[in-house]
């Protein structure tokens, strides 16, 4: 079986030496010297300057909402995973949905002033797959009208743009370090931060906004990182050079076997340096995409239609919410983001390749 994605596990006995700190100072969590030494090899790994641990990549784009006050309509995209929009609505704002850029796959930062109104507060937008969003443009709309701006980042650990991390643009940048994520900690997630105070405040509400013995400072959640993960990430991030450099090896194979069939991949800009965190292909036709996934099927192959539904058309979203998107929408219905691990062999690369010729050059 070839599945879209597989876990890249670290070392046992890595892992299992950082565990052993964790047995010698009997700190499981409540940022304990793990966590701390964790972030701080994140922030010089990154190049960013606050970054807090959390839990998971969801609690992180709640946190920054809540973090900067955000209320009222938050400016998104509907061309991400479910989780973006998710925690729009958890946290009792409203999504109003810009569509995406046909070369980006990304928010059209075009089309975003047409949707600002009075109750506007942010723009949270996704580095989808890890590619930037027109970050410049975004930040110019943003200062004119006084909105902030989060990026879901779960895609983009490690991406740089113009040689500085791409997780230094907006007010704040949420990343997921899920099992499926480039760079994980099983389970875990974190908030960069462009100014000192919201990385504080972020920190204090991920910790029920309890300091000291008995002192409840603002309104906080459990979203604390256990040493456990940290120990896991601990052992996983001296690997991830290595990691980005087969992705790389593997998404080169795919452009070499795929190139004739003129599939539609997202633009590259100037100045990017990708992670090659995942490899989607979108097809001329939605009956070609479902063609090629029945047959890779039958190879035991098995992509994703990462990303489907578009957001927009969330089935328990307000009607009132449900702009049509028709780029995202119709990019929904016609990609495939193809098998992309480590241990991929080329061999295997060929053979997904093949299948995909097959299916829609029949
Ligand atoms: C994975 C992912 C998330 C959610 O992260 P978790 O750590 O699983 O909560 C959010 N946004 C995007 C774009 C993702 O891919």
């Amino acid at each position: 079986m070839i599945p879209v994605t597989k876990t890249t596990l670290p070392d046992f006995d890595d892992f299992a030496s950082h565990l052993k700190d964790v047995w010698h100072t009997a700190v499981l969590t409540n940022n304990g010297p793990l966590v701390k030494h964790l972030s701080a090899a994140l922030a010089e790994t990154l190049g960013v300057e606050h970054i807090q641990l959390v839990s998971n990549g969801t609690l992180a784009i709640q946190l920054a909402i809540k973090a900067l006050d955000l209320r009222g309509e938050i400016i998104t995209t509907p061309y991400s995973y479910v989780a973006t929009t998710n925690a729009i609505l958890w946290e009792g704002c409203t999504p109003v949905f810009v569509d995406v850029a046909p070369q980006s796959f990304c928010i059209d930062a075009n089309l975003i002033e047409a949707a600002i109104t009075k109750k506007t507060t942010a723009i949270l937008a996704t580095h989808v797959y890890g590619y930037p969003c027109d970050v410049v443009r975004i930040q110019e709309i943003a200062n004119r009208h006084n909105l902030k701006v989060i990026y879901d980042a779960a895609h983009a650990f490690g991406v740089r743009l113009n040689e500085e991390s791409l997780l230094r643009h907006g007010d704040c940048s949420t990343l997921s370090f899920h099992a499926t994520k480039l760079f994980h900690t099983a389970e875990g997630g974190a908030v960069v931060c462009r100014d000192e105070k919201v990385a504080k405040r972020v920190f204090l509400m991920s910790k029920f906004g309890h300091v000291g013995e008995d002192e409840y400072l603002d309104l906080g959640i459990n979203a604390k990182m256990s040493e456990l993960h940290a120990a896991m990430g601990l052992a996983v991030l001296p690997k991830v050079d290595e990691i980005i450099a087969a992705r790389c090896e593997r998404s080169g194979w795919y452009d070499r076997y795929l190139a004739d069939l003129k599939l539609q991949r997202p633009g590259v800009v100037n100045g990017l340096e990708y992670n090659y965190a995942y490899y989607p292909v979108v097809f001329n036709t939605h009956e070609s995409m479902m063609a090629a996934r029945k047959l890779l099927q039958a190879h035991n192959i098995f992509p994703r239609r990462y990303f489907h539904p578009s957001l927009n058309t969330l089935p328990f979203l307000h009607k009132n919410l449900q702009k049509p998107c028709p780029v995202s929408e119709s990019l929904s219905q016609r990609v495939l983001a193809l098998p992309l691990y480590v241990t991929l062999t080329r061999q295997e690369v060929n053979m997904i390749s093949s299948c995909i010729k097959n299916a829609i050059t029949v």
